[in-house]
C-alpha cells in the first residue's frame, strides 16, 4: 500500500474549488504538458514535500467540523491515486468527507484505460473536474478554466451549481505574502495580478502559485 504522497502545498480552508469549505491538497508532478499551464512549477515529480497518508489523515481530521471537503488538485492527482486513495479510506474511516479531484484525464479515458488505483480513487470521488486546460477555450466556469473541461457529479452528495460562473478569487494575507486561490474567470490572470503586486513591492506568498488558469 502506497503510505506516502509528494505535495507541493496544502490550504485548510477555502470556498472557491469546490462546495462548502473544503481543504486542498495539491500534489506534486503531472505527466501532460498543456499549452498554457501556468503552473509550471508544479509539473516535476520531485522538488515537492514527502507526506505520509497518516500525517496528511491527521491534518484533515484536526480540522473544523465546517470544513467538509477536501478537493485533490495538482499537478496530477490520478498520478498518485494509491496515495490519495488510502487517504481518503483512512480520513471517511472517522468523517464523511465530501472528496472532488481534478484530472487531465478525461472521465472516459479512465475509465477505459485507468489502472486499478485510478478506478479505486474515482469510485471514492463525490466530483471528478476532468481534462486538460485548453487556453484557446478559456471561459468563466464554476471550478474549471477552459470549456471543454467537465464536472462530473459521480454521487448524489452535491447538485450541480444553478448557474455556471466562476466561484471567484480568494486573496489572503499569509506571513509570506499575498495568497491567491482560485480558478480565474479571465486568462492571464496570474501573470497581471503578480506582476501589479510585485511593482507595488507586495510579496507574492509561494502557495498562491497554485491555482491558475488550468482549472485548478
Ligand atoms: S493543465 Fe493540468 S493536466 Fe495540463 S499540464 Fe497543467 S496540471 Fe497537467
Amino acid at each position: 500500500m502506497t503510505t506516502t504522497l509528494e505535495i507541493s502545498r496544502v490550504v485548510e480552508r477555502t470556498a472557491v474549488l469546490g462546495p462548502g469549505l473544503r481543504a486542498v491538497i495539491w500534489v506534486r508532478g503531472c505527466p501532460l504538458r498543456c499549452p498554457g499551464c501556468v503552473a509550471p512549477e508544479d509539473l516535476p515529480f520531485t522538488g515537492g514535500t514527502t507526506r505520509t497518508v497518516d500525517d496528511l489523515a491527521e491534518w484533515l481530521g484536526g480540522l473544523p467540523p465546517e470544513i467538509t471537503g477536501v478537493t485533490f488538485s495538482g499537478g496530477e492527482p490520478m498520478s498518485q491515486a494509491a496515495g490519495l486513495s488510502a487517504l481518503v479510506t483512512r480520513v471517511r474511516a472517522d468523517r464523511d468527507w465530501s472528496v472532488m479531484a481534478y484530472s487531465g484525464w478525461t472521465m472516459e479515458h479512465l475509465r477505459r484505460r485507468g489502472e486499478p488505483d485510478h478506478l479505486r480513487l474515482l469510485d471514492q470521488l463525490d466530483i471528478l473536474v476532468d481534462g486538460p486546460y485548453v487556453a484557446a477555450r478559456h471561459a468563466d466556469l464554476r471550478w474549471r478554466g477552459s470549456a471543454n473541461q467537465r464536472l462530473h457529479f459521480l454521487t448524489d452528495r452535491h447538485a450541480p451549481p444553478p448557474e455556471d460562473g466562476s466561484a471567484g478569487i480568494e486573496l489572503r494575507l499569509t506571513d509570506d505574502g499575498v495568497q491567491w486561490i482560485g480558478v480565474p474567470p479571465v486568462p492571464g490572470f496570474r501573470t497581471g495580478f503578480e506582476t501589479a503586486m510585485r511593482t507595488r513591492g507586495i510579496t507574492i506568498a509561494p502557495s498562491a502559485t497554485s491555482s491558475d488558469e488550468k482549472g485548478r
